[in-house]
């Protein structure tokens, strides 16, 4: 399994200068999160479905609290705007938001219309459920 970084800071924050959200993504509770989000995800990209490919956690909608802090609190509140996306699906929706100048929200939506129109926008609440109960442990 490999682990993808976020992929590309254009666009992708809103409250943070670069430096910071880089090293906020070095942080082990950032890194620890992931690896959870990967697991309840089943290591397979949300679109695709592939999985033995680099995967990323994307972010649907930025919060300035989701990436500022991960509290518990926090990651329950925003837990359903993550999705694990492969590179390639990634690439593409950050493409899309760049080239049409869309919100990333607005951006996933295009891709997953475009391409996956019967997938979902947001994490199951069974899952993201899970995710708390396994940080609550
Ligand atoms: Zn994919
Ligand atoms: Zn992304």
């Amino acid at each position: 399994m490999i682990y993808g970084d976020m992929g590309g800071g254009g666009g992708h924050q809103k409250n943070m200068s670069d430096k910071e959200y880089q090293k906020f993504l070095q942080s082990e509770k950032w890194q620890d999160f992931r690896k959870m989000v990967y697991k309840i995800f089943g290591y397979r990209c949300w679109f695709c479905k592939k999985n033995n490919v680099r995967l990323n956690v994307h972010h649907t909608r930025y919060y300035k609290t989701t990436t500022q802090k991960l509290g518990r609190r926090l990651i329950h509140n925003s837990l359903r705007w993550f999705l694990v996306v492969c590179d390639s699906c990634h690439k593409e929706i950050h493409r899309i938001e760049k080239e049409e100048a869309l919100e990333i929200y607005k951006a996933t939506k295009e891709f997953k219309k475009r391409n996956y129109p019967y997938a979902k926008m947001r994490m199951p609440r069974k899952y993201a459920k899970r995710i708390v109960d396994i940080l609550n442990a």
